[in-house]
Parts: C-alpha cells; structure tokens; sequence
C-alpha cells in the first residue's frame, strides 16, 4: 500500500473536491429558493443556475477522477496479491497439492479473486468517497438546523445493528460459496481431462449429473447471498422513511410557526437526500467487504502458508560430488496412521544403476520421491554424496538430479521450450545435441514446424515414444549425475520401444541411476537389484543371483516377463 502513498493522496483530494460540491449543491438551495424565487432577485436567478451548473461538472470531474484512481491502486494490489499467491503454489509442499486437489487451487485465482476484486474496486472508490460526502451533508444538516438535524439521526443507530449482522452473514455464506466454486473447478477439470472416458464408456449423462448437482449447489448458495444482501434494502429504507416522516413534521411546524424559511428548510430537505445516498450504499459496501473479506481469507491462505519443505535456516548448497544416493534406515507415511516405509537401506555407488523391484504398492516410487525431497523422510535420513539433503538448500539437492517419469510431463509450449526446460539459457546446439542423444532430432525435424512445433496440452500432440523422448532429452540436456527413471509401463511398438531404450542407455551412461523397472531388459542391465515388499528391501543383487534364490524376485519375474523370458529361450535356443 505504501508504494501507492502519492495515488491516493490524490484520490482522496478529489473525494474532499467531490464532498465539498455536495456541500456546495446544498447550500445554495436556499438563495436559490428564498432570494431568487420567492424574493424575485434576478442576479440569483443567473447566480444559482451558474452554481448548480459549475459544481455539477466539478464534482463529475472529482468523481472520475477519484474513482479512476482509486480502482486503479486496488486492482495493482490484487495483482500483486496474484503474484504473491502464485509463487506460494510454485513453493508449496507436494503434500499439500495431493491432499487439497490442484484444480480445486484454481478457484483462488477466478472466483475468489474475483469477490476480492469487486469488494476493493467498490469499497475503494465508494468509502472515501461516501463517507466524505456524508461528513459534509451532516455538517451542512447541523448548519442548517440543528434541531432537525439532531432528529434525523435519532434512528440511525437502529440500522446499524441489522446491517452489521447481515454483513456478518454474508461473509459465511460467502465462504461457502467460494469454497463450493472450488469443488465445482474440481468436477469440470476431472469430466474435461477425462474427455475419453467418458466418452468411451458413454457417461455423458452422469456427468452431466455430477456437473449439474455442482451447479445446483452453488446456484443455492449464490441465492442465499443475494436475499441476504437485498434485505439491506428494507432496513435503509425503513430508516429513510422514519426520517422523513419526523423531519417533515418537524420542520413543517417550524414553517407554520414563522420559525424558518421555505427555502432553509427545503436545503435542510435536499441534504437529507444527499446524506442517504451514501449512507445507503455504505451499508451496501459492508457486504461487498464481507465478501472480499471470504475471498482475501483463502487466498491468504495460501500466501502465508509457510511452506512444509524448504531451506533451512543454516542450509548451504550441496559441495559437488560424483553422485552417490543413500537412505539410512528411513520410515515414511504419508497420513499418520499408516507407515508406508519401514526402515529402509539403500546404498548406491556413484555410476552404478540401480533397479527398485517389487509388487505394486511396495514404496517404490516413495524411494523416488524422497531424494528430491518431494517428501520428507518421517525417520532416517537421505545422503547425497554424504550430506543429509535436508541441511542442504533445496536449488542445490535439485541441482544435481535428473527425473524422467511415467507419464512424461510436457507443457503446453513447442518442443524447444519443452526441451530447454532441463536447463534455461541452453543454446540451439544444445538443444539439438540433447534431443540427437534422445533419438528425438529426426522426428522433431519431420514435424511441420520443427523446434517450434506446438505439444499441445500435456503433449497430447505427441505420441507416447514421442513424449518419452522429448523428456530424455529435456534430462540430457540437465546433465545431472543423479537420475531418477520411473520406467513407463505402458507398452510401445517395437520400433518405438526400441528408441526409447537407446536413448535412456545413453542417458544413464556416467550417471548414477535409479530405476523404477517394468522391463527385463533394463533389470538385466542394473548392477543391482533392490527388491522391495511392504516397504522394506527383502533382498539385494544382481538378477542372475536374485534368480538362483528362486525368491519373491524370481516370482516376480516369472510373472512380469514371463513372454520376455519365453521369448529369449526360445531365441538362445
Ligand atoms: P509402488 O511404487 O511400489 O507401487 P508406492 O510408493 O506408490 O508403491 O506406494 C506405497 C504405499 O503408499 C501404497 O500403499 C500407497 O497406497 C501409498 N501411497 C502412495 N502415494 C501416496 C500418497 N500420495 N498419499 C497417501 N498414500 C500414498
């Protein structure tokens, strides 16, 4: 707000301009009455026509000017409050995002931004403004007469109360509601991206469904807001009518006994008008505020969120090693109630590849995410070349690790850009080397636009080799010691396949690697194989060996690559 210190005082200049022709209007109600009408003065003929005509157009200017201003400062300080919000999202803990749901964050930068906009738009241009020209009317009202003006008010305090309430209210509802767009985000993000499904199975209609009750409950809530918003129409009015009612009596009497003029009194009258105006939209503020005041509540939220996985205080970076990966004697879980890894040992020699073998739901992919420090180990500790990656900084842990997942990720941009991803500033050379290494040059180069061809929305544009490829490159380009490889599983053409396995050899040639395996050809080639169940490693070694123990391994394999392993007998044969 600071930085908007000269705006403002310019706002609020043009507010006391706009006050003070208010105050202006008022007062020459009454030459413009007594001298020029009943009087018959024509100087204040002229005079009060020229009045109302100058300080009309002077408060029009003010109002412009201020409101413009105003608006001005509070959409840069929601900008600002995107911003901030934004990179608390790109900080946060994985944790969070898995527990909250991503597309439900997305309601924060749409509709409670939009409450929060609404509310500072009005209530900056309005506050200042209204309460301004309400100090002038009641200042004009007590000039004019202060008796009647001390009746005026005499209801006032009756409004405030129910106003209060109804503010109170509708900050609740408001809540609700904003909470609800988020579910509602959530529900369309899921039948969008799921387009194929339900497609296939031809859910149309029970999505439909799904959508529809999502719509239906926000619908009901958004009524609640608007009926509890509308009854500070009776309440204002209510208020207006009790004041108008004593004040014509009052004054009335005051003409019938001679005590004042026609024209003071119809000054006091129209001062009347002018104050309730703003005094009605005052009310009408409060629950904008109270609205914006639910929306800046949960984008707050995730501003102050003090981020679950961050430096520590004392963090250096990493010193440069050749890439050996430790996990000395580490639980994990993910909720509380349940541990998912239960004391695990794993010691990889910097170059060696190593394979994580198991059945599904054995901590595999945990091992993976705790060296880049998606999570934190519940117990134990991962080493990075000897140092405990928690007492590291976090850029520098990252630094050194390469991660090629399942379902590559690519963004919504050319494959240049997607690419370049692994390492920022990477020339054209580079670039091309890195997707030449990947097997991924010649057919970027078949595409239309080459480099520059757009993925489309998770790569969707591309086929699934493709894809694959494009991340090896984006890893060789990162050039990092440490990999982490979640082998796809699903099965691509032989060709394809082919391609992929060439260009992940390549990858891991000098690196130390650890491998999530679905294919026999990338075990066989492991120098090792940790073999893992309920969360711990029930065995280590080389395939042949874990084999020969004729083991839950050697069950595994018979299973998985039971066709594979037909398939090389038959070839040795
Ligand atoms: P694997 O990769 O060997 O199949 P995972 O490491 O994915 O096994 O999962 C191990 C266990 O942790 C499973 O029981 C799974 O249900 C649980 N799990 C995995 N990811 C999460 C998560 N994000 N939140 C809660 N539980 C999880």
């Amino acid at each position: 707000m600071t930085e908007h210190k000269g705006m403002i005082a310019f706002a609020v200049f043009w507010m006391a301009i706009v006050g003070a022709s208010n105050f202006g209007l008022v007062k020459l109600v009454e030459p413009a009455l007594n001298e020029a009408f009943i009087n018959k003065e024509e100087f204040w003929v002229w005079a009060a026509a020229a009045g109302f005509f100058g300080l009309s157009v002077t408060r029009g200017l003010g109002n412009f000017l201020q409101s413009v201003t105003m608006q001005m400062v509070g959409l840069r300080v929601i900008e600002t409050m995107q911003n901030q919000m934004f990179r608390a999202f790109l900080e946060i803990e994985i944790r969070y995002l898995e527990q909250e749901g991503t597309a439900k964050q997305l309601s924060r930068f749409t509709s409670d931004t939009y409450f929060l906009r609404d509310a500072v738009t009005k209530v900056f241009t309005g506050a200042g403004r209204d309460v301004i020209t309400l100090i002038f009317m009641i200042g004009a009202m007590f000039q004019l007469n202060w008796q009647l003006a001390l009746f005026a008010f005499i209801f006032f305090p009756f409004s405030v109360m129910p106003i209060a309430r109804i503010g109170r209210r509708l900050r609740k509802v408001s809540e609700n509601t904003q909470a609800e767009f988020g579910q509602m985000t959530a529900v369309l993000d899921d039948s969008l991206k799921n387009a194929r499904q339900v497609r296939a199975y031809s859910m149309q209609d029970y999505e439909a469904e799904r959508g529809g009750k999502a719509f239906l409950t926000t619908y009901k809530l958004l009524v609640k807001a608007v009926r509890t918003r509308a009854l500070s129409y009776p309440i204002m009015d209510s208020l207006a009518g009790f004041t108008l009612f004593t004040i014509i009596v009052l004054g009335g009497y005051q003409i019938l006994n001679g005590q004042q003029t026609v024209g003071s009194f119809m000054a006091f009258f129209f001062a009347v008008f002018m104050a309730y105006q703003p005094m009605r939209s005052l009310a009408g503020l409060n629950n904008s505020l109270q609205e914006g005041l639910a929306g800046a509540k949960r984008i707050f939220e995730i501003i102050d969120h003090d981020p679950l996985i961050k430096n520590a205080p004392d963090a250096r970076p990493m010193k440069p090693g050749k890439g050996t990966v430790a996990l000395q004697n580490v639980f994990f879980r993910y909720d509380a109630d349940k541990g998912v890894l239960d004391g695990v040992d794993i010691d990889i020699k910097a170059g060696e590849t190593v394979a994580l073998v198991g059945p599904s739901g054995a901590g595999k992919t945990t091992v993976l995410n705790l060296i880049p420090r998606f999570y934190d180990v519940t117990d134990g500790a991962v080493l990075i070349d000897g140092q405990d990656i928690r007492k590291a900084t976090l850029e520098s842990v990252m630094s050194g690790i390469a991660l090629v997942s399942q379902e590559p990720a690519l963004f919504n941009d050319t494959i240049r850009a997607n690419i370049a991803y692994g390492r920022m500033g990477a020339s054209q050379e580079e670039i091309e080397e890195a997707a030449r290494n990947a097997a991924a040059h010649d057919f970027i180069l078949s595409l239309p636009d080459g480099y520059d061809t757009m993925v489309g929305e998770q790569g969707l544009r591309l086929s699934g080799g493709q894809r694959q490829r494009i991340a090896i490159a984006r890893a060789m380009l990162k050039n990092a010691p440490i990999l982490l490889l979640d082998e796809a599983t699903s099965a691509l053409d032989a060709e394809s396949e082919r391609q992929v396995q060439e260009a992940l050899a390549r990858l891991m040639v000098g690196r130390t690697t650890i491998v999530i395996a679905h294919r026999l050809a990338t075990i066989r080639k492991a120098d090792r194989i940790f073999v893992m169940d309920k969360g711990k490693v029930i065995d280590v070694g080389p395939h042949d060996e874990l084999v020969k123990r004729d083991g839950l391994y050697a069950r595994l394999c018979r299973i998985q690559f039971q066709d594979d392993l037909t398939n090389e007998e038959t070839q040795e044969a």
